[in-house]
This record gives C-alpha cells, structure tokens and sequence, in this order.
C-alpha cells in the first residue's frame, strides 16, 4: 500500500512540472502569436499606406514637386500614419516620388523576454511614365510641337483658318459623321488609342457638334471657383486628352486623309471663340497623370501614368 502511496505522489508531482511547463509554453507561444500579430499589422498597414501615399504623390509630378510631397504626406495621415513616421523624396528629374516609413511597435508579451518594441519598416516609390496607350481621348489631333504649361493651344480650328490643307483638327473615332463625333467631344472616345495608330480625319468644320460638345464639357465642370490654368482639379470634364500628330496620309486633292498618334497630351479646355463654322476650339496645355499604359520609351507629351515601382 505505502509504495503504491508513493508512486500515486510522485505521479501527482510530474503532473505538476508538466502543467507548470505547460503554462509556460503556452504563455510563450501566445506571447509570440500575438506580438507577432502586431508586427504584420503594423507593417501591412505601413506598406499599404506609404503605397497609397506615393500614388497620390506622383499625380502631381512633374509639374509640382513640393505639391507631391505635401499630398503624399497628407495620404500617409490619412492612412493613420502619424506625423514623423514617415519621409517622401522626389527624384531629381521630377518623376518619380519614393517614402519611407518607420514605427515603433509596442509588445504586449515580449516584454516579459525584455522586447519592449519592435521596428517595423516599409519603403514604397512612384514612377511615372509617358502615356502610350489610352481609352478616353477627345476627337482632335494637335500637330507635333513643344508646348510649354499654360500654353494656349487650338484645338480644333474654325473656317477660313485651316490646320492642314482642309482639315479643322477634327479626327474620326469608331467611326464617321455628327453624332458618333459629338459622343465623342462630350464623353470621350470609348476605345483604346496607342501611340503609332493611324486615324482618319472628320472631314468638314463640324462646328455645331464641336460647339455643343465643348459647351457640355465646360457646363459639367462645377467646380468653384471654375477651373482654370491656375487651379483645375483631377478628373473634371474640362480636361481632355488628346493626341499629338503628324500628317500621315494626303489625298490626291492635297487634302488630309490621316494622322499618325505619336503621343498623348492633355489640355483644359478654355472656349470656344468665334460664331458658326467660324468657332475655334482653345486649352490651355497642362501636365497631367490618369489611369492608361505608361512607357518610359513613349514620346513625353505630358501626359502620364503613375505606377508603383517597388
Ligand atoms: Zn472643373
């Protein structure tokens, strides 16, 4: 009896180590669970946010530097980054805008292993590229040239004071005549254009369609104050994207038959001036980023796609 007394306490006893053993690895591995629950938490929400942060940065690259930084530091609050925990840079030649984020992270468990804190890292950058292919332009084609910011540029010319031998600057886009060139001037060309496509010109002045197009671009921006070359804001229907031409096919007439896409440009659209065929379409050139295909290798027109590059 007494040995079978003996070896039931040394078994309670073992019980005892085991659990207190137990207890401990449990207490480590939740301890390791959750701090390192809170380090990928900490660090998903850094990536993500300095990436969301360096994209709104570089819409305003290349005109306005300081305006990137300023934006990309303002993205990074409202990503819940707080003030200092993270830095953005612009590139030398203005297009790109790289950040780098750093937190420290409080432990909950490591503590007791003397880990007070971890330091989490992220770093993020933003390129922006020339527009090689787009969906969305307006219906005009302006002759190559070096437009500076702000130029005011015709965009599609009235009668008497031709672009090219008989054409006005109208071009035809999924197809000829008044209502698909009016769909085209209010909303902008449904299908893709890349740089290197060959169009054919919109025959005639198309004065009322351009007219009442232009108007409807001009009536939809409700912005106040009204936008203009001094301040526009992203994705207002004045804005349109056009591209940048040359001649590529003359008909036996001497007149115009196509043009060649070399790039894309955008403009905001200022008015329209003169009465009947005698209407002339102006915008003032602007650098712009939209949603399209980028490539390094495309002509710069200034127009761009922004896209995360590391
Ligand atoms: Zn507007």
């Amino acid at each position: 009896m007494n040995s079978g007394l003996k070896i039931f306490k040394s078994q309670k006893g073992t019980v005892a180590v085991l659990m207190a053993f137990a207890m401990v690895f449990l207490a480590g591995f939740t301890a390791l669970v959750t701090d390192a629950g809170l380090i990928f938490m900490n660090q998903g929400r850094l990536e993500n946010g300095l990436d969301s942060a360096v994209l709104a940065g570089a819409q305003e690259l290349p005109a306005n530097p300081q305006l990137a930084l300023d934006m990309a530091q303002q993205y990074a609050e409202l990503n819940g980054m707080q003030e200092g925990e993270a830095d953005f840079a612009v590139s030398s030649d203005y297009c790109s805008i790289s950040g780098s984020a750093h937190r420290r992270v409080g432990m909950l468990f490591a503590r007791v292993l003397g880990v007070d804190q971890a330091n989490v890292r992220a770093t993020a950058r933003a390129q922006i590229s020339p527009i090689a292919s787009v969906n969305g332009i307006a219906p005009f084609g302006v002759l190559d040239y070096e437009y500076n910011f702000g130029d005011v540029v015709v965009l599609k010319e009235g009668a008497g004071d031709n672009f090219y031998a008989g054409w006005f600057g109208a071009l035809s886009l999924g197809g000829t005549g008044a209502s698909v060139y009016l769909h085209n001037v209010r909303y902008g060309y449904g299908g893709q254009v890349k740089i290197g496509d060959v169009i054919q010109i919109e025959a005639g002045n198309m004065s009322g369609p351009t007219k009442k197009g232009i108007e409807y671009r001009i009536n939809q921006c409700q912005h106040t104050p009204s936008c203009s070359i001094c301040g526009y804001l992203d994705g207002c229907p004045r804005i349109i994207i056009i591209p940048i031409i040359n001649i590529e096919e003359i008909g036996s007439g001497g007149h115009v038959v196509s043009v060649r896409v070399l790039g894309f440009g955008a403009f905001l659209v200022d008015q329209y001036v003169g009465n009947g065929n005698k209407n002339e379409i102006q915008g003032s050139f602007i650098r712009y980023v939209i949603p399209g295909t980028g490539s390094e290798s495309a002509g710069d027109f200034g127009l761009y796609e922004a896209k995360l590059s590391e």
